[in-house]
């Protein structure tokens, strides 16, 4: 399977060829053609296996796709560490280059005003740490009623840092018909729960 085969656009493709990824790996190939039909995706993977991009991807083409809507984020990446977060910044940023999608990386640890000040320009996607997304939301500095696309990643570590109720408190603050792309290393009952209780009849995929 070539990258050309899982439904791309050439902006996409392009910003990849240009990464100097040859192939997808195996979270990618199949995860990203179940991901831009819009359906849930709970994918089982480690760290390392590419699976940054198997949701980032379909993201930016489904947000692509449709309509920006000024002050409203459309999608929401939650990792459980402020580094994890970074990452995930870096990575939106390299394979995003080709479309107009703004976001904003809110972690906690720096200063809120300037995560403010990008939040009032209004952004499309927000990558954040679970803490200070609420902290934000609590300030009324941000709306999730808008949000189509929630990815959660890492869970089980996010379990391992207490995070789930907060996680559980952030689906509950987004619309039931968002798209949910759920990553975890492994299932604990406690991640269990939590996917059937806000996934909806998700592919599962492991790699
Ligand atoms: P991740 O599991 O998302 O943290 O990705 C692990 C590493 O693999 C990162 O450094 C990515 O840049 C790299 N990577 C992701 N997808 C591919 C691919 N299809 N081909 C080569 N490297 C990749």
């Amino acid at each position: 399977t070539k990258f050309t085969d899982l439904g791309l656009s050439p902006e996409v493709l392009k910003a990849i060829a240009e990464t100097g990824y040859d192939t997808p790996t195996a979270i990618q190939e199949q995860a990203i053609p179940v991901a831009l039909t819009g359906l849930d995706v709970l994918g089982i993977a480690q760290t390392g296996t590419g699976k940054t991009a198997a949701f980032t991807l379909p993201m930016i083409e489904r947000l692509a796709a449709g309509r920006s809507r000024a002050r409203m984020p459309r999608a929401i990446v939650l990792a459980p560490t402020r580094e994890l977060a970074d990452q995930v910044s870096e990575a939106f940023e390299k394979y995003a280059k080709y479309h107009k999608l703004n976001w904003a990386l809110l972690i906690g640890g720096v200063s809120m005003a300037d995560q403010v000040a990008k939040l009032d320009k209004g952004v499309d996607v927000l990558i954040a740490t679970p803490g200070r997304l609420l902290d934000l939301f609590e300030r009324s500095k941000v709306m999730l009623n808008g949000v189509q696309i929630m990815v959660v990643d890492e869970a089980d570590r996010m379990l391992d840092m207490g995070f789930i109720p907060d996680i559980e408190r952030i689906f509950k603050l987004t619309p039931p018909s968002r798209q949910t792309l759920f990553f975890s290393a492994t299932m604990a009952p406690e991640i269990t729960r939590i996917t059937q209780a806000f996934l909806k009849n998700p592919v599962r995929i492991e790699v």
